[in-house]
């Protein structure tokens, strides 16, 4: 039997739908465009596309767009004063600084910089802080669109659920971790020290894998019938499209675990559109907050 697809893109579309709405009624009532400013240090390929589309997306919800490029080698005092510049720019109510910034930065210290008034990627100590504390706060888009997706598949009330999330990175496995736990569900975080992983992820209702492994969570993983949100963004050779052509798939081996899944996310198109729908919601969330709305 073949799986429910649960379409994070129509859910993502109905969410830029409202954001759009929200973004006309601020603007009429008090006078002011939402802007989201995004750093990109670099010049990596799926980066580029993202930026491209977060600008683009942006752009269609009524915001203002604010992309800031930086070179491959520029310095940790460059990219910290760009934020710092940004922080202090009233046009400005979010910033995403994209991941991965190259080798020779030091990550952590940069996010630290980003006001976490302007935090829309949910990712400074501060954010995470309210994460961890059960207090209400900006939350990082990947994984509260996990959540989103969950609830769209399985109802409102996750209670009671058993989920397993694969990763235990501060930008996905962690945070999702901490949602589904805010959700009343049972968690458990699985990473690559786990032992016997099929075993545990057998025991999900809902099995989040973030793992960065192409077709990596096998269809003997999944409980018949359990929710399986597929956070994977992995391209791979596809030598039917042409010579050097690629193609993009989950970290779920999508084919064979559908046929005993319950609902699953196809990859391209749920939790990627999902992500970028919850940066805008959370840029509007912090305009909103910024000047007490
Ligand atoms: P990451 O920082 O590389 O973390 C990967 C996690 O997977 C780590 O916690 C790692 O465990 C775990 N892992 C690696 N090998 C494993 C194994 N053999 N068994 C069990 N666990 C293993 O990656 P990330 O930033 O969380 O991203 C994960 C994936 O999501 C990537 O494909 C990324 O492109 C994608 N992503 C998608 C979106 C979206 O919008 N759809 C957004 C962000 C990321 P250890 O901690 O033990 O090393």
């Amino acid at each position: 039997m073949s799986a429910e697809l649960i379409s994070g893109k129509d859910i993502a579309a109905k969410l830029r739908e409202d954001v759009a709405s929200d973004v006309a009624r601020l603007k009429a009532d008090h006078g002011f465009t939402p802007g989201l400013a995004v750093v990109l240090v670099g010049e990596d390929p799926a980066s580029q596309i993202y930026v491209r589309n977060k600008g683009k997306m942006t752009e269609e919800a009524g915001m203002n767009s604010f992309t800031h490029r930086l070179a491959e080698d520029a310095s940790q005092a460059e990219v910290e004063a760009l934020l710092t510049s940004l922080n202090e720019d009233e046009a400005v109510d979010g910033i995403l600084l994209q991941l991965p910034l190259p080798k020779h930065l030091d990550e952590p210290a940069a996010i630290a910089k980003i006001s976490p008034d302007k935090d829309v990627d949910g990712l400074t100590e501060a954010s995470a802080g309210r994460l961890s504390l059960g207090k209400p706060g900006i939350r990082p888009c990947t994984p509260a669109g996990c959540v989103i997706l969950a609830k769209y598949a399985l109802g409102e009330d996750l209670s009671g659920k058993n989920v397993v999330v694969i990763g235990r990175s501060i930008l996905v496995g962690k945070p999702a971790a901490l949602l589904f736990l805010e959700q009343n569900c049972t968690v458990t975080i699985a990473h690559s020290r786990t032992k016997d992983l099929p075993e545990v992820c057998r025991s999900a209702d809902i099995l989040v894998a973030a793992v960065g492994r192409p077709k990596f969570v096998q269809s003997d993983w999944v409980k018949p019938g359990a929710c399986v949100i597929d956070v994977g963004i992995n391209r791979i050779p596809a030598p039917e499209k042409g010579e050097g052509k690629t193609r993009v798939v989950g970290d779920v081996d999508f084919d064979a675990a559908k046929e005993v899944a319950g609902q699953i996310t196809p990859v391209p198109g749920s939790v990627g559109p999902m992500t970028i729908a919850g940066l805008l919601v959370n840029t509007l969330e912090c305009a909103k907050l910024r000047r007490g709305i």
